[in-house]
Parts: structure tokens; C-alpha cells; sequence
């Protein structure tokens, strides 16, 4: 079955309110299970860009003064508009980024969670009066909105990110200008569109911008940006921050990962494959926080590989709509990364004890880009696939000699995103919690991050963080006001 929305995109940027045709050349998007283009998507032209620029600086002003809990309300709005318009987001969601269909209905719902949750804070952005030497003089530090924020996102949670990133954003008071990927900018197209049909949205509060790099490249080094928020590779993250200095722009990026999971001799075996199963072949391994390689102490290696590699191999993926585990990676690019790096590693020593080659029958000939679960044993740590991002259901798992030995390898990488690990021992587990280097540590538990807490990696994962207090605070800037009388 072939889909085409072309229709649906006629005016696919937003700028000042108002919904424009993007003059700028097209980029092909294409259905991630059968590679047949979905839409041609013009990118906005460089004027575009400064225009929409323009709209969000004079909006905020207005914007700032409006009352939180009435900035608060609108982004609730959003959430609510987003639920009910999941039947038509969720297969664009699908179609642009190869998640099974009910995935795409879950990205829709953590999107509106995600916008309540920051809505919940419009009332919680706090200030500080402090005392003064001097008797007549009290002091104020005040809390107060960026400006113009931009908002660069990646392909593999395309609304979820954006979601991420908007409901902070407006919550705190500033204007924001959305640059989705140009692999999946049909969601965000389509979910702005709905909200402005549905709501009340002052124009130049929320804008959009399709294109690529050199639309996210242009809103990055304007002086009339005031943060860059980006999710996304870790090497654009680099391109975004030294545009941005500039201007000395404030960025948070939240970039790539490459976790190391530790299995301990002591840990429930069981509980550690089952886990480790979600942690890496969830929505096919594109996810920044999977872990990416499994460092496994010998006295239990054999026994965890036989049970991974036999639990990995029963995985079932294919067609987005059967709703199996995972459909198709999202482009033909990622695809060819993926496979690249397995092939290399095979030409290294490694051994795929399941998956290692791009499947084909049913489903799989359909001109998708699928890629089977993928265990591979014979792999050391020096090889590339245990050290550069993979992104897709690939993972080796390598022996280790001690937890001192697991740690060392696990630190050591230029990542800092994500950490795994599986013990019984409560001093151990405590030990990691103090040694491993990465922003988010998961203990005898599978992956998934809770949006109250925080998101952001160690090292070249990140500088910036999103979710809960500390996430919220960064869409803020202090002021400090003395009081004298
Ligand atoms: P990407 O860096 O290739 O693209 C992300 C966005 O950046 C796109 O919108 C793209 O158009 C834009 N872009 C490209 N060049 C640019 C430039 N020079 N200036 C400004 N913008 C530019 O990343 P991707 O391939 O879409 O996403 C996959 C990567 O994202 C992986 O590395 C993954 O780990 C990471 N990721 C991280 C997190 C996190 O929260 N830490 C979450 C999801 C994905």
C-alpha cells in the first residue's frame, strides 16, 4: 500500500500565524517500510528563516508578560489537541520514522505527557530574596524568560522531542521556532497545523521551519536567537555550539550515547537478558539511551550469551502495522550505517550469533529497511562497533574479568549518556552508582527515563539537560534586582 499527505503539506511552514508554502528545494520523505516517497517537502528559504525569526522577537515580549498559569493552559491545550488527533498523527509517525503503529500512537500520548508535565511548572519557576549588608535594601533574584528559542530535532522521536522541547519553552515565557528533522518533519507539521486550526496561539509564539542542516545552521548563528535546544547527533551538536558562539547563544544538546551494560556474576541472569532485550531492541535500537554493548563477568558469560542470543533471535519484526516488536530502521541511510558497522565488525573477528545481515522474504522485500536483531560474540573493545554509535538492534557482548575490569572499559569512550547494570549486591550497585560516567544509571532495570527527573548526558553526550526542575530552569536566565529605600 502506497500513502501520499502531499495535500496535506501545501503550507507546511508557520511563520507570524501564518501558514506559508516553504520556497526552498524539496527533500523526499520517504514510508521507512517500503521506501516509496510519502511527500516532497520544500525546505525554507533563507529569507523564510530571518522571517520567522523576526515574528518570534516581537512575540516575546507579549509573550513573557502573559500570566504563567494562562502560558500553562495553552500547553495543556496542546497535549489535549495532540490526544485527540492521535488516529491521524500516529501513521505519519509511522511512515516517516518506521515505528510499529502502536509505538506511534505511544509517541503521540509521552508528546502530550510530556507537554503536561512542563506545563505543571508555570507556577513552580521560583526566585530567591536574599539579605542585604546594607539595612535599606533587600535583593531579588528573579527568574526570567531566554527570548527566542530554537528548537532542532532528531528522527527517531520526532513529536516527542519536539514536545520535549516546546513544553518548556513556552511554559517559562519565551517564543520557540521548531526545525524537525527533514527524515520525519511530517508529525510536527501536521501536529503544529492541528493546533493552530484547534487554538488560540498569538501569532509568532510558535513558529516552524522545514529543512536540514543549513536551515538548522542558519537559526543556530542568528543573533536573534537566544538558546538552542537541539536533540540529535553528537557531531552537529559540536557544529550547533560553535555557531552559536557567535553570538555566545546558549545551547542544550542532548547528543549520542554509547552505554556499556555490566552483568555481575551475581546478578539474576534472567532478570538481566529480559531487561537487556528492551534496553536494546526497543523501537529497533534508535534510541540515545539503549545500551549499545553488554560487558558480561566470565563465570556467567556462556550462560547469558546462550539465553540473549536465543531471546534476541526469537524477536519478531516487520511491517509497522503488524505491531511486532519493531518495524523498519527510518531511512536508507541509517540502514546502510547499521549494516556497514556489522560488516566491519565480521571482518574483524566478529560472530553474529544472531541476525548480521539485512533480511529478506515477506515483509522484508517490500523495499524497507529492516534489520534483524543482531548478538555478536568475538568482539574487544578497541573495535569499532564497541566504540562509535551503532543506533540500530545491533549489540556485542564481551567478557570481563572483574566489575573493576567492566568499569574501566565501560568509562572509557567520549560518551556519557547512559550506563546499565545488573547485581545483586547492594554495595556494588552503589559503587556504580558513584563510578559509572553518564547522566542516567539504570540498576537491574530495563531503559526509559522518567520525565520528573532529568535527561542529559556526560561528556560529549550533552551539554544541557531536559525534564523536571533542572530541565525546566534552563529555558530561564537570572536577574538579580536591588531593592534600595
Ligand atoms: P542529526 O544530528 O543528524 O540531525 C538532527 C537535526 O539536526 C536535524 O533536524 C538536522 O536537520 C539538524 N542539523 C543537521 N546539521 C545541522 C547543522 N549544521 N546545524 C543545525 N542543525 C543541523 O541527528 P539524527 O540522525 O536525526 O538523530 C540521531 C542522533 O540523535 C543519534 O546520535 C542519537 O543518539 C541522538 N539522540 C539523542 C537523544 C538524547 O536525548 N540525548 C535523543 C534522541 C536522539
Amino acid at each position: 500500500m502506497s500513502y501520499s499527505v502531499q495535500g496535506l503539506l501545501d503550507a507546511s511552514i508557520l511563520i507570524a500565524g501564518e501558514w506559508q508554502q516553504a520556497t526552498g528545494p524539496a527533500i523526499a520523505v520517504t514510508n521507512s517500510a517500503n521506501g516509496e516517497t510519502v511527500a516532497e517537502l520544500p525546505s525554507a528559504s533563507p529569507e523564510q528563516v530571518q522571517a520567522a525569526l523576526k515574528a518570534a522577537d516581537e512575540a516575546r515580549y507579549g509573550w513573557a508578560r502573559t500570566a504563567p498559569s494562562v502560558r500553562a493552559q495553552l500547553v495543556r491545550d496542546m497535549a489535549r489537541v495532540l490526544r485527540e488527533s492521535v488516529d491521524e498523527l500516529a501513521p505519519l509517525i509511522m511512515w516517516e520514522s518506521g515505528k510499529t503503529q502502536a509505538t506511534s500512537a505511544v509517541e503521540v500520548e509521552v508528546s502530550a505527557i510530556m507537554l503536561e508535565v512542563n506545563a505543571e511548572w508555570a507556577l513552580r519557576v521560583e526566585g530567591e530574596v536574599l539579605p542585604s549588608d546594607a539595612p535599606t535594601e533587600i535583593i531579588n533574584v528573579l527568574r526570567e524568560p531566554l527570548g527566542v528559542v530554537v528548537a532542532i530535532c532528531p528522527w527517531n522521536w520526532p513529536l516527542a522531542t519536539w514536545a520535549r522541547k516546546f513544553g518548556p519553552a513556552l511554559t517559562t515565557g519565551n517564543t520557540v521556532i521548531a526545525k524537525p528533522s527533514e527524515v520525519t518533519p511530517l508529525s510536527t507539521v501536521r501536529a503544529m497545523q492541528i493546533i493552530t486550526e484547534k487554538l488560540d496561539v498569538p501569532p509568532g509564539v510558535i513558529g516552524l521551519l522545514t529543512g536540514g542542516g543549513d536551515v538548522g545552521g542558519a537559526l543556530s548563528s542568528s543573533p536573534v536567537t537566544n538558546m538552542v535546544t537541539f536533540t540529535g547527533h553528537r557531531d552537529t551538536g559540536k557544529k550547533i555550539m560553535a555557531a552559536a558562539a557567535a553570538n555566545l547563544t546558549r545551547v542544550a544538546l542532548e547528543l549520542g550515547g554509547k552505554a556499556a551494560a555490566i552483568v555481575l556474576a551475581d546478578a539474576d541472569i534472567d532478570r538481566a537478558v529480559e531487561a537487556l532485550i528492551g534496553a536494546r531492541f526497543a523501537n529497533a535500537g534508535e534510541m540515545c539511551g539503549c545500551a549499545e554493548r553488554i560487558l558480561v563477568e566470565r563465570p556467567v558469560y556462556d550462560e547469558f550469551v546462550a539465553k540473549y542470543v536465543t531471546a534476541a533471535g526469537a524477536i519478531e519484526f516487520g511491517d509497522p502495522e503488524r505491531n511486532l516488536m519493531f518495524g523498519p530502521l527510518a531511512n536508507a541511510d541509517h540502514l546502510a550505517k547499521v549494516s556497514g558497522a556489522v560488516e566491519k565488525a565480521k571482518s574483524e573477528g566478529a560472530v553474529a550469533r544472531t541476525g548480521g545481515s539485512i533480511p529478506t522474504g515477506g515483509d522484508f522485500d517490500k523495499g524497507g529497511y529492516y534489520y534483524p536483531p543482531t548478538v555478536l560474540t568475538n568482539v574487544t573493545p578497541d573495535m569499532s562497533i564497541a566504540i562509535d554509535e551503532t543506533f540500530g538492534p545491533v549489540i556485542p557482548v564481551i567478557p570481563i574479568d572483574s566489575f573493576e575490569e567492566g568499569l574501566k572499559i565501560a568509562n572509557d569512550t567520549r560518551y556519557g549518556l547512559a550506563g546499565y547494570l545488573y547485581t545483586s549486591s547492594y554495595a556494588k550497585a552503589m559503587v556504580g552508582a558513584r563510578d559509572f560516567e553518564c547522566g542516567e544509571l539504570f540498576i537491574n532495570r530495563t531503559v526509559g527515563e522518567a520525565l520528573h527527573a532529568h535527561h542529559s548526558g556526560h561528556k560529549e553526550s550533552g551539554i544541557g539537560g531536559e525534564d523536571g526542575k533542572h530541565g525546566i530552569l534552563k529555558y530561564t536566565q537570572l536577574k538579580v534586582v536591588y531593592h534600595n529605600w
